[in-house]
């Protein structure tokens, strides 16, 4: 591993001036950073260490939202009374991440930077124009059966690891950042960008930006459900997942929430479903057409292609679940 500085600051404005020097990289968990600097792949100049910051607490907001923490860790925010209450998909989303040892160090903000990647990231002698912008994609004619049908480019198909984006996309949270200007507030729907012709950029933050907390509004349905379809029961990225919510009156859609995982480059939102969803029959027929609108944009590869009904029977099985459930209620 090549040789870095190493600060830990211990107030916010301090990590931020630390980290506006060139070359330097925030260190929370290190559950991703520490591996891609192992490999190489990540070579920062200057390490700033943010875990001494008073950013590990979840507070109630006026109105019945939450405000999480940066360093509030993956396992603790999962096992939160209010979270598994109010935001049960959130809860399932996190326990389906990782591994226990890994939800134990990851960080809420490390969990949403995690690198949006596929496994030729990790391959040195592999074509990747994330880790070398302009040298190509050896996924887009490899093996990708685990890569991205939504919002994908000709220089990258990776998708975003996160299972806890997944749910904050469908709940509408906004992350709270502190930038050398002050603090922001951006949705989360705005945090990651798609890869166009830059995959190496993968948020819309500046280099000394620091993610501080998320903010999770209030429920509009406790209704929730977060599914991961993958290849092996544990410790293993999505093949397509699924975070919804809903609540359903007299067999009518009043309120869903839909957001998909492992199908794109960022947590995916899916609007056209939630819009032809929102008002029309709960049942089985409106949820398939939802969701084939949502996934009419697909681009596929050679190995990739069954994501599409995959995520389409995913996301009428859970409906179907909730819908169920509502009707018991
Ligand atoms: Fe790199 Fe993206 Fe291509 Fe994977 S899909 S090799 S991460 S450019």
């Amino acid at each position: 591993m090549r040789p870095f500085g190493y600060v830990k600051p211990l107030d916010v404005d301090a990590a931020v001036l630390a980290a506006a020097a060139p070359g330097a990289k925030y260190l929370g968990g290190g559950t991703n950073l520490v591996d891609l600097m192992r490999e190489g792949i990540e070579q920062p100049d200057t390490v700033v260490d943010v875990t001494g910051l008073p950013l590990d607490t979840v507070e109630d907001l006026p109105g019945g939202g939450l405000r999480i923490g940066a360093l509030v860790r993956n396992s603790a925010l999962a096992a939160d009374r209010r979270v598994r209450t109010r935001y049960p998909m959130l809860s399932q989303a996190l326990l389906s991440g990782a591994s226990g040892q890994l939800r134990n160090m990851a960080t809420v903000g490390g969990n949403l930077l995690q690198r949006t990647r596929c496994p030729y990231f990790y391959d040195n002698a592999a074509a990747c124009n994330k880790r070398g912008p302009g040298s190509g994609c050896d996924a887009l004619d490899g093996f990708n059966r685990g890569c991205a049908i939504l919002g994908v480019s000709d220089s990258c198909i990776a998708t975003h690891p996160s299972d806890m984006c997944v749910a904050l996309a469908a709940l509408d949270a906004v992350v709270e950042v502190r930038g050398r200007a002050g603090v922001r507030r951006i949705p989360l729907a705005e945090l990651h960008r798609l890869p166009g012709d830059t995959p190496d950029l993968e948020t819309n933050l500046a280099s000394a930006d620091l993610i501080t907390a998320v903010e999770l509004p209030p429920p509009v349905a406790v209704n929730s459900r977060y599914r991961k379809v993958r290849d092996r029961a544990s410790y293993a990225f999505a093949l397509v997942s699924v975070a919804a919510a809903l609540e359903v009156q007299d067999q009518t859609v009043r309120q869903v929430r839909l957001a998909l995982g492992g199908v794109a480059p960022k947590p995916w939102r899916a609007r056209e479903a939630e819009r032809m969803l929102l008002e029309g029959p709960a049942e089985e027929s409106a949820f398939r057409r939802a969701a084939e609108a949502e996934l009419a944009g697909a681009t596929v590869r050679q190995h990739n292609a069954f994501k599409v009904e995959l995520a389409a029977a995913t996301i009428v099985a859970v409906l179907r679940q909730l819908s169920e459930r509502e009707a018991r209620v």
